[in-house]
């Protein structure tokens, strides 16, 4: 595992390829996760998101947080929540629209379409794994992180109509991310030494 850093974590935007695959699990809970967690929590709150998972600030690992803050007072209407390998069972209900945002796709807004109620299984920072069933908002926040440590963002559970609705924004997180990450040359493509070099060298040799 990579060795333990915070600070410089941050918000990972789509198209990142982090975002695109499916996450590992955690093998066991160490200084790098708890390291790890507490910069999500950060990068959470600073962004005010509601849940962030370990792909969207750059760490393909199976972990979310949640937590969910009223708008009037601040006080916590979901008490921050660490979920460590989630695993999600017994959705209830015929799927409901709703309008969902990303932090890693930011101006994105969209309904999805999700069943309302499900029940999450997952080990906390303790190591204390605990099993709940929740309806409304956190069981949707639950089946957005999740599908995040899956490689699945909305744009893959948006209409396709939501889609081209986006097309433009997507262009410009797209065009962003290529020029913050150009693309290394390969080998074959590294041009050859210049000539007056290759001159020197050889007369260099034939002495
Ligand atoms: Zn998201």
């Amino acid at each position: 595992m990579p060795e333990p850093s915070s600070t410089q974590r941050r918000i990972v935007l789509y198209p990142a390829p982090v975002l695109l695959r499916k996450a590992a699990p955690v093998e066991r809970i160490d200084e790098w996760v708890r390291r790890l967690v507490e910069d999500m929590i950060r990068v959470m709150r600073d962004h005010e998101g509601a849940g962030i998972a370990a792909p969207q600030v750059g760490e393909s690992v199976r972990i979310f947080v949640v937590e969910e803050r009223q708008a009037d007072d601040g006080e916590p209407a979901e008490p921050l929540g660490v979920y460590i390998n989630p695993v999600l069972s017994l959705p209830v209900g015929a799927v409901e629209p709703f309008e969902e945002g990303c932090l890693s796709l930011p101006d994105i807004r969209a309904e999805i379409r999700r069943p309302p109620t499900i029940t999450i299984s997952a080990t906390d920072l303790e190591g204390r794994t605990f099993t709940r069933t929740a309806d409304g908002f956190l069981a949707r926040v639950w089946q957005h992180e999740f599908d995040h440590l899956e490689g699945t963002l909305i744009l893959d559970r948006m209409t396709s109509i939501d889609r081209i609705a986006c097309r433009r924004t997507l262009k410009e997180l797209q065009a962003d991310w290529e020029e913050a990450n150009p693309p290394v040359p390969k080998p074959e493509e590294t041009p050859p030494p210049a000539k007056g070099i290759g001159r020197v060298l050889r007369g260099f040799k034939r002495r």
